[in-house]
């Protein structure tokens, strides 16, 4: 079997790979999302694997393997090896930075392209690769200025082109994991112990799937489930069944997308119906869609198999009765939780689930956090630590759409580039920074 990003586009990558390879769909994911055009071939015996992939069998440990366009082959890689063979990673160039931000989703991109093109010496920080969630939507049609739809992996790749070209830093696969905070000066640490300092930080980590909760979910993880909109995995579904659990855009436009392959598409959800949670466009189009089904009110209850995901089993809500049907295709689209674990350690202040409050949130009855250090109030998407903001998705009572996460980011930065202006005015207007204190900052 194979699948090809883009047909008209020679491959700068093929992945051999058995069926049911966990790492086979990583790779997929990460080149679809970073708009890497490849080519799957998925290998069904061990005589194949031979010939094609020049290993002994079906289940050699040094599957799946990667062959670029110049022949270099990488067996078994980690995405930071392809990452790094791709020439995408990078260490940083300063010892400080005028402005830091973490996550490279719309938000950040765009935070970027502002900060950088404001004149602010800038650094973006990505775990995984460019575009965030949007990098996962096969096609983005409310954004302004693409009637026609973009896909948001072309998105990222144009942003990514906008942040280069106005001279922002940007590290890939790079995780923050802890953080330093001092009033304007926080120190943001790597995965590998890289220090980033920067007088202005962005958190713009967006949110990640819920799981579903039920046992096996790891070991059919990239096997039959997967988490998101999978827009990689579309080809491969040719004339299969296919489910996908959720009831959100993110939900809507994957079924839009396997439709065109799949021979059924059954979306589950536990509400009563699809209309109070999907874009009316998308509520229109699945409608119109003879190949979509909507299953309401029911939920997921088990999943078996063996190496794959072979069977899932449905519950009825209202009757409680369950049935078992045959699918290795499962797309988890449920929720969000923010990536704010790192803000509990230095006492940012959060929500009750973990999204940043800032601006005005903040004040409460006219008063400031507790131990918010200046006398001046946060300004708007400034979280409890002076000169740490929050943008897009990971903020408390955000829009989730990519527009919004655009405005936020480019909003943050462009205000960054006034700061100095502004403190020398305020300063001069008596209100004078208090003495900074660090530690934890929770109400
Ligand atoms: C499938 C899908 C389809 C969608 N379709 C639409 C649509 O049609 N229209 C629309 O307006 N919106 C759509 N959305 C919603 C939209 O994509 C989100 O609202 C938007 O991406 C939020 O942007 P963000 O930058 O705030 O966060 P995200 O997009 O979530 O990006 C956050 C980034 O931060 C990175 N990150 C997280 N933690 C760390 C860390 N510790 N260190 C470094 N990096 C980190 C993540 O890897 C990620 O790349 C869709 C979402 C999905 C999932």
């Amino acid at each position: 079997m194979m699948a090809e990003q883009a047909i008209t586009t020679p491959p700068l990558v093929t992945i051999f790979g058995p069926p049911g390879s966990a790492l086979g769909y990583a790779i997929r994911d990460f080149l679809y999302r970073s708009d890497v055009p490849f080519q799957w071939v998925q290998l069904e015996n061990d005589a194949q694997a031979r010939l094609d992939a020049g290993v002994e069998h079906l289940a050699d440990a040094r599957l799946p393997v990667c062959v670029f366009a110049d022949g270099t082959r990488l067996e078994c890689p980690t995405i930071r090896q392809i990452t790094e063979k791709l020439g995408w990673f990078h260490t940083p160039t300063r010892a400080a930075y005028d402005l830091a931000i973490y996550g490279a989703g719309p938000a950040g991109l765009s935070a970027a392209v502002y900060g950088a093109s404001e004149g602010l010496k800038t650094v973006l920080i990505e775990r995984y690769t460019l575009g965030g969630q949007a990098g996962s939507s096969s096609r983005i049609e409310n954004y302004l200025g693409f009637p026609g739809g973009i896909s948001g992996a072309e998105l990222a790749e144009r942003a990514r082109e906008q942040v280069c070209r106005f001279g922002a830093e940007i590290l890939l696969a790079r995780e923050g994991v802890r953080a330093d905070c001092t009033p304007h000066q926080m120190g943001g640490y790597l995965a590998d112990g890289t220090k980033i300092i920067a007088r202005a930080t962005i958190c713009a980590t967006g949110v990640a799937y819920r799981r579903l909760g039920l046992a096996h979910e790891e070991r059919f993880q990239g096997a039959g489930l997967f988490y998101g909109a999978g827009a990689s995995e579309a080809a491969l579904t040719n004339g299969a069944l296919v489910f996908v659990v959720g009831g959100g855009n993110s939900a809507g436009q994957a079924a839009m997308h396997f439709a065109q392959a799949a021979c059924r598409v059954t979306i589950v959800i536990r509400g009563e119906s699809l209309s109070s949670t999907l874009s009316q466009y998308l509520v229109d189009r699945i409608t119109a869609t003879p190949n979509i089904e909507v299953l309401t009110q029911t939920e997921v209850a088990a999943l078996d198999g063996d190496d794959i995901l072979r069977q899932i089993t449905l519950t009825d809500r209202a009757s409680g009765q369950s049935r078992t049907v045959a699918s290795s295709w499962l797309f988890v689209c449920i929720g969000g939780e923010p990536q704010t674990e790192w803000a509990t350690d230095v006492g940012i202040v959060r929500d009750a689930s973990g999204y940043l409050v800032t601006g005005p949130d903040l004040v409460r009855n006219g008063r400031c956090p507790a131990h918010w250090p200046l006398d001046r109030e946060p300004y708007y998407l400034e979280t409890s630590m002076p000169g740490l903001f929050a943008a897009g998705d990971v903020r408390h009572g955000s829009i989730k759409r990519c527009a919004s996460a655009v405005g936020e980011g480019a909003s943050i930065a462009t205000w960054q580039a006034d700061e100095p202006a502004r403190c020398a005015d305020l300063s001069r207007r008596g209100f004078l920074p208090r003495p900074a204190r660090c530690g934890r900052l929770a109400r």
